[in-house]
């Protein structure tokens, strides 16, 4: 029934624009590929790969949950007109699956995840049934997106492709580097303090790639809400472990992690809150941490020096990215 009323909404709002585009509104017409993105990861990583030719119009800013964002009518106005549209996949835009399977009868859409073995993919305990869609959170999955996004952008504009390859490859020439430097950092933490605690199930990609174990208050219990239990049990590890530093995100409410914080101190263990990681938005436009490479930094940065490692040198295909780091560790 939840279903048939989304579809049922999703064909109201393509009327709705229908209508819009009778009355005489046109896209105005620069030559340059349309594209409409749905997370900043991906609006960042195609205006990476698209360059000059290729105008990015990203639906959703710093902060925004894209499992709940749902697209209001002026957003899907914007999709309509795109000449290609990308998105993450894996039911990331959760709300927005009915509208990408209508536009994709004429419009092209590509999702980041669509060329990712099965085999790669991890089960989304949130969601059964359903894997995780937090791919970027592993840099070499998030990779095969961006050798996806740059072959689609190459077929509907042949004439550009092989500025899109060469983009696309420089810019996978930092993402190796970016991979090989989180193993590195993430080596540094002390291993029985190589735990990352957190209040959202975005990272399980990355602690399988980067060898830290992730644990959640969600991930121990099944329930929505974190019970008294979860929590006892969690502080108990914290203090057992003598874990020095718990992690919020930015699109999750600090409270039930304070809550930890708290039950932990009156045990006699001190846990830190480090600077807010990034989970499925990255930072504003225009600041380095506004950038995929630069909101993966920030998490890296935070979680090394928090439990207690120490950040290695950057290469010098990242050292753009030094400001990043020094924000991160000093938050
Ligand atoms: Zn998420």
């Amino acid at each position: 029934m939840k279903s048939k009323l989304l579809s049922l909404t999703a064909a109201a709002l393509l009327l709705l624009v229908g209508c819009d585009s009778l009355s005489g509104q046109q896209t105005s017409n620069d030559g340059r590929i349309n594209a409409v993105t749905t997370v900043g990861m991906i609006t960042d990583i195609i205006q990476q790969i698209g360059g000059e030719y290729v105008n990015v119009n990203g639906l959703m800013g710093p902060g925004i949950d894209p499992h709940l964002y749902r697209p209001t009518a002026r957003n899907v106005q914007t999709l309509q007109n795109a000449d290609i549209i990308f998105r993450g996949g894996l039911n990331l835009e959760g709300k927005m699956g009915e509208i990408f399977d209508r536009l994709n009868e004429q419009i092209t859409v590509v999702a980041m995840a669509q060329d990712i073995p099965e085999s790669e993919l991890l089960d989304f305990p949130a969601y059964p049934g359903h894997f995780d869609p937090h791919i970027w959170f592993d840099v070499s999955l998030w990779a095969m997106g961006v050798n996806t996004a740059a072959e689609a952008l190459a077929e509907i504009d042949p004439a550009h492709a092989e500025t899109y390859a060469a983009n696309a490859a420089s810019y996978l020439q930092r993402l190796s580097a970016l991979d090989a430097y989180i193993t590195e950092a993430i080596a540094t933490i002390p291993e029985a303090q190589r735990v990352m605690i957190t209040a959202h199930d975005a990272f399980q990609y990355f602690g399988r790639r980067y060898n830290i174990q992730v644990a959640g208050l969600q991930g121990i219990s099944t329930e929505a809400e974190a019970g008294v239990q979860d929590v006892q049990n969690l502080v108990s590890f914290i203090v057992d472990r003598q874990i020095p530093a718990i992690f919020v995100e930015s699109s999750v409410p600090a409270r039930t992690l304070e809550a930890v914080q708290e039950a932990a101190r009156a045990q006699g263990w001190d846990v830190t809150i480090p600077a807010q990681l990034f989970s499925d938005a990255p930072g504003n436009a225009g600041t380095g941490e506004g950038t995929y490479i630069g909101m993966v930094l920030h998490n890296v940065a935070a979680i090394t020096i928090g439990l207690g490692g120490t950040m290695p040198d950057l290469p010098d295909a990242l050292a753009d990215y030094h400001d990043v780091i020094e924000r991160a560790v000093s938050a």
